[in-house]
Formats: structure tokens, C-alpha cells, sequence
């Protein structure tokens, strides 16, 4: 009788495969059921060995229990995607593959991998004869159309150029072929008005995927896309790895943001996987963008992408105007200049509606005593609180954990506790005051969370007439506002002086997004941006509205100071009870780097949040001039770690391309 050894992953934090042994022959990628300790486990087949290594006794190795299913659960691409991703992030190789299989299949259940049978055949609704599209978007996807193998493009739209309808048309060139369509998106919130638009023009079923389903909707919407089911799936990040059947082309709608990046457990990026697996099916991908990440743009620039430019708005009509509000002898209220409300009062005197875009939800970010300046802050993780006078609570956002009001101060007893500073609950309290007729609407994560709110919202905001939305980033993504005439951004000037590295990137795709809601059906549409240095060399060509500039500002700032993506940068984070268990471990990870050429390295520095649930926090930053060679100096320092006793008293973690320095 024949025995094959296989390397079988498992979802444990651990960089590592288990020996197993069978007496049939098992597919790569298969679920198979094994024993572990005194539990039985669900793991996947990593790869099939001739020989158990040797200080693995053939003796000792364990049977597996049970590989009855007849199809894998990881196919050849999205297997090797999963292979490529745990090498590039550094991440345990079980987690990877567990992160992208659905719920019900991580336990031992009795659903088993099968066509649901429930056949899905796609009708194309063509839109009237009189739609037409404009000579650019008829240029480009006829370009678009003719690509057939790998070679990423990238759709920079400006808003309002009509990105979605070549999404649709590409997506009917895929169907026509008989193949299937992945379409990501940032946020599930942008999800239901794209598949508004494909269910219009598809008839059949659109299937959807994100973190918010129940684990049988997902686990049936991921069998229908294996089989072939279903040919059009819209998700978050989450799908990436969907299994769809012959696949022909994946589209990342909003490639530049941040969203794509989880940023806990296993950070990696929806894009950048997206890409990889792209690479390894050999099929085309379409990143669409107003404000592309720099990534891209450096791609572009040395011709390993294409670049598609659709910079005329379908309807005609001129972009919004950015105007700078020089606000420094300005008086304020809640964050809102007397000019800044002169204007809007104008907006809705006409009867149209006005978005108030602030970077901060809650009423004020500051709880403060005036007698001995204490300040409230997190008991968890020491962030300061957000007075929420909605729900008349202290609310962390770093950790989410809410504090009763204090009445007097802790440290002195005084009575003279005040707010500062402003967030989305105070604009609307002071528009409310201004504005006692006319309908304000918050738009933040507290007014949107529970389920069906934001379908709400924007219900109502599409049925009135004169309103004005105040609200946070969630307003400056995707949706349209045709009734909206005026912007204002109220703190941009927190983005133009950060001194985080790409803040100018990220302050000018924000700004560039807000000012695209604006004005979709009128010529006269502008955005105010309050700021206290109207001179400011980067507001000047963010003024412009032109992101070309900004990102070749950018591109060029970066390129000079090493910075990505002119080079790769690696977080190291360490978790500990007592604040030198961490310091020691990622003092003695710099001291290890320090003779490696070509590495920089700046920590340990403290984290924010510093605390989480009583373990201190800190993070080491190490740069390189390439991605390869950061592989290869984080495999090495991986090795290291195994050895050192100090590793013993941390948890810690890589993150790789971060977003966020902290
Ligand atoms: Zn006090
Ligand atoms: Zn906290």
C-alpha cells in the first residue's frame, strides 16, 4: 500500500506546516480534516513531500482523518496567490488561507464544496438608442476592450467622466465571452449603487460579498461564483480571492483608498493582491481612479501600466471651482467662519443643498478641565475622548470604549469642565441654530450604523430641496449628490501641515473627492476650503483641482527623500504587558539591522493607541530601497526572532506597505 506525506496548513499563528499522512492521493488546496493534539482540526494541502523530513519520525506522524471532498477548496491561481501573499506579508501561512475561505468551511460542518445548481444566465439589457458615449469614453474602451493578457490599466477618471459606464461595458465584453467579471470596491457602502447600475443592465443574478452577510448568504454567493454560477461579483476587499469560474478581468474601482488595506490580523491590500492574482491568471485588471495612488502613478511612469485618461465630464460641464477661505481674523462658530455662513445661506436661499465636509465625528474632540487642565482620556488605551453629546458619552475612537460624562474634574474637583474644538455633532448643532428650517443632515459613521440608515439618508437627501449634509469622509466616496451646488471643508488645514509622511497625498485625493460631489448637474458649483494659510504652496495647486500637479508634486517629494513608493517601508509592532518587553525586543531588532546596507531604521516609538486592554504598545519603522530586498531582510529577522528570549515576552507583527505610520 502506497503512503503520501503532505504539508497541511492550519489556521494558527504559526509560520509553519504539519506533517500528515494518507493512504489516498489528495489535490493541492483540498480541506481536509486532521488530528492536532487532542482536537481535530480543518486544515488545507499545502503541497505533497516524498519524505517526512528527518527529525519528523515517519513513526509519529499522524493520520489524516478525513479528505472526502471531491472538489478543492482553493483552486491553482487563487492557491498560488494565497502562497505568494503569505511570503510578501510575512503572515502565518494557515491564517492566509483560512482568511479567504468562507466561514462555514473553517469548522468541521457537513456543507460540502457542490454546485448549488441554481444557474444564473445573463441578458444585456442595452441602454436606449439614444445613449451615447462621449468620444473619450469611446476611444478608451475600444483600447480597453483589445487588451486580452495581464497588463494592468489604469482608468483615471476625474468625477463625473463616466468610470462606471466602461466598467459596465467592459463587463458586457466579459459576459459576451462566456467569462466572469470581479468588480472590488472600497467600502461596503458602495456597494448597493453599483449594483444598482449592473442589475439595470444585467438581467441575472449580480452576486455580492462582504463581511456584513451572514456566512450561508456569503458561503452560497462564493459556491455560485465557483461553478460558474453566477459570472458578476461586486465586493470589498474580502472577495478578492473570490473563486470565479474562468475568469476574464478584474476591475478595482477607487484604487487609491486606504480602505483596500485591512488594517488588523493579516494587513493586506485588496489592490495589491488583486494585482497579484491578475499576474497569475494572466488576465487583465483596471484600476479606476480620480486621485490614483501614487503606487500607480510610479507604475505608469516607468510603462509597466497603461494609463487611460477620461478628463472631460460626461454631462459637459465644467469641474467645481476650489476657492481658499483665508479664515485667520475670521470670526468662528463651531468651526464655521461668518463668511463660510453668509454663503451657505445664499446656497439654500436658492434652494439648493450644501455639503459640509469635517475630517472628525462626535461634538468635540477635547473634554477638558479649565482650573488644572486635565483632560479625559481612555482608561483602555490612553487615547484622549470625543464628547459625544448625542448619546451624552465619552467615546474613544481608537478602542470604541464609552465613559459616563464626568461633572467635576478627577484631579481637582472643579466644576469648570469645557469642549473644544469641533466635530460633525457641533456643525449640525450650529447649523440647526442657523438654519431653523431648513433640513440637516449628518452623514458619519453613528448615523449610519445601524442597518438600512444610510439607504435612508440618502433617501432623503435625494427628495428634499434645500438641505445641507454635514459629514465625515463617508460623503467624500462615491455617491453623487446632483442637488449639492456648494462645498465647504472646514479643517484641511490639519492635512496641509501634517507632518506624516504622504499626508499631501492623501489631504489633496480627500479634497479632490469631496469637491467631485459637488455640482453634477450645475456650472456655477464651487468649494470653499476654510484655512488659515491660503498662501500654502500645496493648497495653491490643490486649488487648481488638477491632481496631475499634486501627484507629480508628490511623486517628486517622495523620489528626492527615499520615500514610497521610491522605497518599501515595513512597520514592526510589539505588543507587551509591561512597556519594556516590547522596547527590548525591538531595540534589539534595530541593533540586528544596524549593519544590513541599505536599511533604515527610526524607533522604537510608542504606538497610538499606547495601550490596548492593559498591554503596552510600540513599533520599530524599517525602510528599503526595494520590495525584494525587504523580503528578504524581514525573512532573516523572522529567523532571528525565533531564537531570541526577548520574542518570548511580545506579540508582534509586521505590517508591510503600511497606510498608517502609527
Ligand atoms: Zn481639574
Ligand atoms: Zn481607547
Amino acid at each position: 500500500m502506497n503512503i503520501f506525506y503532505y504539508d497541511i496548513a492550519i489556521s494558527l499563528p504559526v509560520r509553519q506546516c504539519f506533517t500528515y499522512k494518507s493512504v489516498i492521493k489528495i489535490k493541492k488546496g483540498s480541506r481536509v480534516i486532521v488530528p492536532f493534539g487532542k482536537k481535530t482540526l480543518v486544515g488545507i494541502v499545502v503541497r505533497k513531500i516524498s519524505q517526512p523530513s528527518s527529525f519528523n519520525k515517519a513513526g509519529v506522524i499522524k493520520e489524516i482523518i478525513s479528505a472526502s471532498e471531491k472538489f478543492t477548496c482553493f483552486d491553482k491561481s487563487i492557491f498560488n496567490t494565497i502562497l505568494w501573499a503569505s511570503e510578501y506579508y510575512h503572515h502565518p501561512i494557515g491564517e492566509v488561507f483560512f482568511s479567504f475561505m468562507p466561514t462555514i468551511l473553517r469548522n468541521q460542518t457537513n456543507k460540502i464544496i457542490e454546485p448549488t445548481k441554481e444557474i444564473s444566465n445573463y441578458v444585456l439589457n442595452i441602454p436606449d438608442k439614444n445613449f451615447k458615449l462621449t468620444g473619450e469614453q469611446d476611444a478608451n474602451l475600444n483600447k480597453l476592450k483589445k487588451i486580452k493578457n495581464f497588463n494592468p490599466s489604469l482608468i483615471y477618471g476625474v468625477t463625473g467622466s463616466g468610470k462606471t459606464e466602461i466598467y459596465l461595458r467592459l463587463a458586457e465584453n466579459i459576459i459576451k465571452k462566456g467569462k466572469s467579471i470581479l468588480i472590488l470596491v472600497p467600502e461596503i457602502n458602495l456597494i448597493p449603487q453599483l449594483e444598482a447600475r449592473f442589475k439595470k443592465r444585467f438581467a441575472g443574478d449580480i452576486g455580492v460579498y462582504h463581511s456584513r452577510m451572514t456566512p450561508n448568504k456569503r458561503f452560497k454567493v462564493w459556491l455560485r461564483s465557483k461553478f460558474g454560477e453566477i459570472q458578476i461579483v461586486i465586493g470589498t476587499r474580502s472577495s478578492v480571492l473570490m473563486p470565479l469560474k474562468d475568469l476574464g478581468a478584474i476591475i478595482v474601482d477607487e484604487e487609491h483608498d486606504q480602505s483596500y488595506k485591512q488594517s488588523e490580523g493579516f494587513r493586506f491590500s485588496g489592490r495589491d493582491l488583486a494585482i497579484k492574482r491578475a499576474q497569475l491568471e494572466d488576465i487583465p485588471i483596471f484600476l479606476g481612479s480620480a486621485t490614483p495612488s501614487l503606487q500607480t502613478l510610479k507604475l505608469v511612469r516607468e510603462k509597466k501600466y497603461k494609463k487611460f485618461d477620461l478628463l472631460r465630464r460626461v454631462d459637459g460641464k465644467k469641474p467645481p471651482k476650489l476657492i481658499p477661505l483665508d479664515i485667520t481674523n475670521s470670526p468662528m462658530v463651531g468651526g464655521i467662519a461668518l463668511q463660510t455662513m453668509s454663503i451657505i445661506g445664499e446656497a439654500i436661499k436658492k434652494g439648493e443643498q450644501v455639503l459640509i465636509f469635517i475630517n472628525r465625528r462626535g461634538f468635540a474632540p477635547l473634554y477638558e478641565c479649565n482650573a488644572c487642565g486635565w483632560v479625559a482620556s481612555c482608561s483602555a488605551c490612553e487615547s484622549n475622548l470625543v464628547f459625544h453629546k448625542s448619546k451624552n458619552r465619552l467615546i474613544c475612537h481608537k478602542c470604541e470604549s464609552a465613559f459616563a460624562i464626568n461633572e467635576k474634574c478627577p484631579d481637582c474637583g472643579s466644576h469648570d469642565i469645557h469642549t473644544y474644538g469641533n466635530g460633525t455633532e457641533r456643525v449640525e448643532e450650529v447649523l440647526k441654530n442657523a438654519f431653523t428650517k431648513v433640513p440637516i443632515i449628518r452623514v458619519d459613521y453613528d448615523s449610519t450604523r445601524l442597518k438600512g440608515s444610510i439607504e435612508a439618508i440618502y433617501e432623503k437627501i435625494q427628495s428634499s430641496n434645500e438641505a445641507i449634509l454635514v459629514g465625515t469622509q463617508m460623503l467624500s466616496k462615491g455617491h453623487d449628490f446632483p442637488k449639492v451646488t456648494l462645498c465647504v471643508i472646514l479643517n484641511a488645514d490639519n492635512g496641509l501641515i501634517s507632518p506624516e509622511i504622504n499626508a499631501l497625498e492623501k489631504v489633496s485625493q480627500q479634497l479632490i473627492q469631496v469637491s467631485g460631489r459637488a455640482g453634477r448637474n450645475n456650472n456655477l458649483a464651487k468649494v470653499i476650503i476654510q484655512t488659515r494659510y491660503p498662501d500654502d504652496i500645496n493648497l495653491k495647486q490643490i486649488k487648481t483641482g488638477d491632481y496631475r500637479l499634486i501627484s507629480d508634486q508628490c511623486l517628486k517629494v517622495n523620489k528626492e527623500l527615499s520615500m514610497p513608493p521610491y522605497s518599501s517601508i515595513c512597520i514592526v509592532r510589539a505588543i507587551s504587558p509591561k512597556i519594556k518587553g516590547s522596547l527590548d525586543f525591538l531595540n534589539r531588532a534595530s541593533l540586528t539591522l544596524s549593519n544590513k546596507r541599505g536599511i533604515s531604521v527610526v524607533g522604537p516609538l510608542p504606538s497610538i493607541p499606547f495601550k490596548i486592554k492593559g498591554n503596552t504598545r510600540n513599533h520599530l519603522v524599517i525602510k528599503s530601497p526595494t520590495k525584494t530586498y525587504l523580503n528578504r531582510v524581514l525573512k532573516f529577522l523572522t529567523e532571528e526572532f525565533d531564537r531570541w528570549p526577548e520574542t518570548k515576552k511580545v506579540k508582534w507583527s509586521y505590517d508591510i506597505d503600511p497606510y498608517d505610520m502609527n
